[in-house]
């Protein structure tokens, strides 16, 4: 409680502990029910969770904590914390008044309704029918305009929500950068498709074992720096990364015998994410600031090791033989050109999840579109299956033969995370942006990965990103890092160059 700035200090710092430590406990159990719980404990371990994030939720909403908060923002109490503790009382108070401003019957309500609606979700998606989840969602985005309204806004409602996944983040910004993506890349993306030098990539496609796909999985996360004495890889349904707490961040995949290309990625991808929590600075442990600065960034990460580093011709040409070791009959008579160029092959598709490092972007601009019309209220969501299409058909040329394959394929909206889908671009942005940076830094570059110098390039990164945590803010990240603001000019002269090349453009 409140008594001298020492003693207040000290109290602040045990509830934000306690937090922490609860917090560390509950994604133990969800990192559990993901990878193997007997089937049996679901029903009683659901009962658990749910204790426990009452539990955090108290806490991080008790009158303790609004008091901790009031004092701290007092000016002079202000100046006498350091940078740590004044960052940590800001994101406290962001929870603080995100899940106060509220009405707590209303916030139950929506729980609940979002949690059946998952399983609506679920169900409409296998029977592909839309009028099952149309109420569910209806009901969905009435309650966000009411939070938006709790919350408040300045320029545009949509700004608030895109603001806890990408602080500082605002409409006026994205329309921009899409517009500016649009503009490039859906020309490329038609000329790609009329292409007559389409890679083969069936060649992924023949059986793989699982286990020696880890095992090259595992390798890979080795050559990355991926530290296995503070983490592990596991298999899920979805791959997913969870740091669980400090010396603990833990990967997973799904193996598919007869699709090579999806473990090994995802595991790159994951693997990304993984070596942002597992080197941020010691100092921020037993704080909110103890994780990435924003899902854009943290998804910087990810795409930079996949897709920059993962699908680069200098990268498979220090590995491939490792590969073909492995599997020396998958890959028999398939160079190392051919494995590149199948590796990036573009195809505009129906599926989010299964999109090319071209496509990927236009999939988030149909969804970004619909969120932000829906949130500012200039369409339906009756309409919704229609709108989609028309958008699917007008950026990549392909229109879903129904729903399922089209408007009910992600599983966002059914948990209301409306402004989570432009964090997935913001991260191939920035990634572009962060690989012009190492290569001012490294000339050499190209040379060092067919070294397979890879722990520079993860020390580099450690560096200059991953200690920070969440002390600096995106934007002051993406500054530092790279000097400038975000833009995605450097994601369209890297896409646009790299394709031209393996599609003779
Ligand atoms: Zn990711």
């Amino acid at each position: 409680m409140i008594g001298d700035f020492d003693t207040t200090i000290k109290g602040f710092n045990e509830l934000i502990k306690k937090i922490k430590y609860y917090n560390e406990a509950l994604t133990l159990l969800f990192w559990d029910l993901r990878t193997g719980a007997p089937k049996k404990c679901v029903g009683g371990r659901s009962e658990v969770i749910g204790m426990l994030s009452a539990e955090i939720f108290g806490l991080s909403t008790s009158e303790e904590m609004g008091e901790y908060l009031d004092y701290f923002e007092k000016e002079e109490n202000n100046a006498g914390l350091d940078a740590v503790l004044k960052a940590t009382v800001k994101e406290c108070r962001k929870e603080y008044d995100k899940c106060k401003k509220i009405p707590p019957e209303m916030y139950k309500e929506y729980v609940i309704l979002t949690s059946e609606s998952e399983s609506v979700w679920e169900e409409a998606k296998k029977k592909d029918d839309f009028q099952l989840f149309r109420p569910y969602l209806e009901r969905i985005v009435k309650y966000n305009l009411e939070f938006v309204e709790l919350w408040g806004y300045k320029d545009n409602k949509y700004d608030t929500l895109l603001d806890f996944y990408e602080p500082g983040m605002t409409v006026e910004k994205l329309d921009r950068i899409f517009a500016q993506l649009k503009e490039r890349i859906v020309p490329l993306v038609a000329k790609i498709s009329r292409s007559e030098n389409a890679p083969d990539s069936t060649i992924f496609t023949k059986y793989f074992d699982p286990r020696q796909q880890e095992a090259f999985g595992l390798y890979i996360l080795e050559k990355m720096g991926y530290d296995f004495e503070a983490g592990r890889l596991d298999e899920s349904e979805h791959p997913f990364t969870t740091e669980i707490g400090p010396g603990d961040v833990r990967i997973t995949t799904h193996y598919y015998p007869n699709l090579f290309s999806s473990a090994l990625f995802s595991s790159i991808h994951e693997g990304g994410h993984a070596l942002y929590e597992q080197n941020i600075d010691p100092e921020l442990r037993g704080t909110p600031l103890h994780t990435g600065t924003s899902m854009g960034v943290h998804e910087s990460q990810s795409r930079f090791w996949e897709n920059m580093i993962g699908r680069s011709y200098t990268f498979w040409k220090c590995h491939y033989e490792e590969l073909r070791k492995i599997f020396p009959e998958q890959f028999e008579g398939v160079s190392l050109e051919a494995f590149y160029r199948a590796i990036n092959k573009v195809e505009p598709s129906l599926i989010r999840v299964e999109a090319d490092e071209v496509t990927y972007n236009l999939h988030v601009m149909v969804r970004y579109e619909i969120e932000k019309a829906l949130i500012n209220q200039e369409i339906q969501v009756a309409d919704l299956p229609e709108i989609w299409n028309a958008k699917m058909q007008a950026y990549l040329g392909v229109v879903p033969p129904n729903n399922q394959k089209g408007v009910l394929q992600d599983v966002h909206w059914s948990g209301g995370a409306f402004g989570y889908f432009p964090s997935y671009t913001l991260g191939n942005i920035y990634a572009a942006q962060i690989e012009n940076a190492i290569r001012k830094e490294f000339p050499d570059l190209d040379e060092m990965i067919c070294r397979g110098e890879l722990l520079r390039i993860k020390a580099w990164l450690g560096d200059k990103i991953h200690r920070h945590g969440k002390l600096l803010q995106p934007a002051e990240i993406m500054k530092s890092v790279t000097g400038e603001e975000i833009n995605p000019q450097y994601l369209i002269d890297y896409l646009e160059n790299k394709y031209k090349e393996i599609y003779a453009l």
